[in-house]
């Protein structure tokens, strides 16, 4: 389980923000999570609600997660497929010549802050 480090690298950003932007308090943070990233949105949420209590700036902040679907690129037929069903596999012409085009991000999209 990583996500407790995922959760103090947000924060040393969101501490960045917080100073460049001379905010005292972050209302909600959005996150943008690949579906085949390796941060499990559950846990992720758990170790946030612990860690902003520890900060005066992010107490009572709420997470949100949108999540992205992991799409792949098969350079054999050039086409893209969805990745959960199918792995590394084209379903289309069967090619394992595939690369992993969107669905490993992790990515702080919006910050409320005020
Ligand atoms: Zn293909």
């Amino acid at each position: 389980m990583h996500e407790l480090g995922v959760v103090f690298h947000m924060i040393d950003m969101l501490e960045k923000v917080k100073e460049e932007n001379e905010v005292e308090k972050i209302e909600s943070v959005t996150i943008e999570l690949g579906e085949v990233s390796t941060v499990i949105p559950a846990y992720l949420t758990d170790c946030w609600k612990w860690a902003r209590e520890k900060y005066d700036f992010l107490k009572g902040s709420e997470l949100l997660i949108e999540k992205l679907p992991a799409v792949t690129f098969c350079e054999d037929c050039r086409q893209e497929y969805e990745t959960i069903p199918n792995g590394k596999t084209c379903p289309y012409c069967g090619s394992k010549n595939t690369f992993l085009l969107q669905g490993n991000e992790f990515n702080i999209r919006e910050v409320e802050a005020w």
